[in-house]
């Protein structure tokens, strides 16, 4: 299944959601439905795509650079040394997607915040400690507050970006033409 045809409203639910991340029980498992978790991050635009590749402060155009301990395994570098982590100013800035905790889980956590799941239910779910699942779940109640109070109408505008506690939730370069989709999953959430 490709993201289209999850995101399709009458296809979306957390049966198809979990069929698109697939199983997580091996090492490689987790590594594979960890890159699907980032492929529903980058279709919103919380974390850059192939084409969204920043200008350094210098001036210098930027380029990628893999980089297996980075959090995406790459990181951005241009020609004068200098180094931009790509989750920087995002969502997931703070957030530790090694290992156990990859984008599948916080998809999954997410998910089941916006149908209404209390703690108990996302801790179990997911499979992750009761102290994960409050952080994460008082994390994006944070976050719907600050897009709640926010006029979300200008999103799209390339100036605009939508901060929680100094941290860029998105940037508006990254969702140029995606501002329906986040929408779309806000409106999941009533
Ligand atoms: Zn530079």
């Amino acid at each position: 299944m490709d993201i289209n045809t999850l995101l399709q409203p009458d296809c979306f639910s957390v049966f198809a959601l979990g069929a698109f991340l697939g199983p997580s029980i091996t090492e490689e498992q987790r590594i594979l439905s960890g890159r699907q978790g980032e492929i529903i991050f980058t279709y919103f635009g919380i974390i850059p795509s192939d084409f969204d590749v920043p200008e350094c402060r210098c001036g210098r155009p930027m380029y990628r650079v893999n980089d297996s301990s980075r959090k995406l395994g790459y990181r951005f570098k241009c020609a004068g040394g200098h180094k931009i982590n790509p989750t920087k100013n995002t969502f997931l800035e703070y957030v530790h997607t090694a290992g156990e905790l990859g984008c599948n889980k916080i998809v999954q956590m997410i998910y089941l915040w916006l149908i209404s799941s209390d703690t108990a239910t996302i801790q179990r779910e997911v499979n992750i400690s009761t102290e994960t699942a409050v952080a994460y779940t008082e994390y994006f109640r944070d976050v719907a507050t600050k897009i709640m109070n926010h006029d979300y109408l200008m999103i799209g505008n390339e100036h605009d970006i939508v901060e929680v506690d100094e941290t860029h939730l998105f940037r508006a370069k990254y969702n140029v033409g995606r501002v329906m989709a986040w929408n779309a999953v806000w409106l999941f959430g009533n």
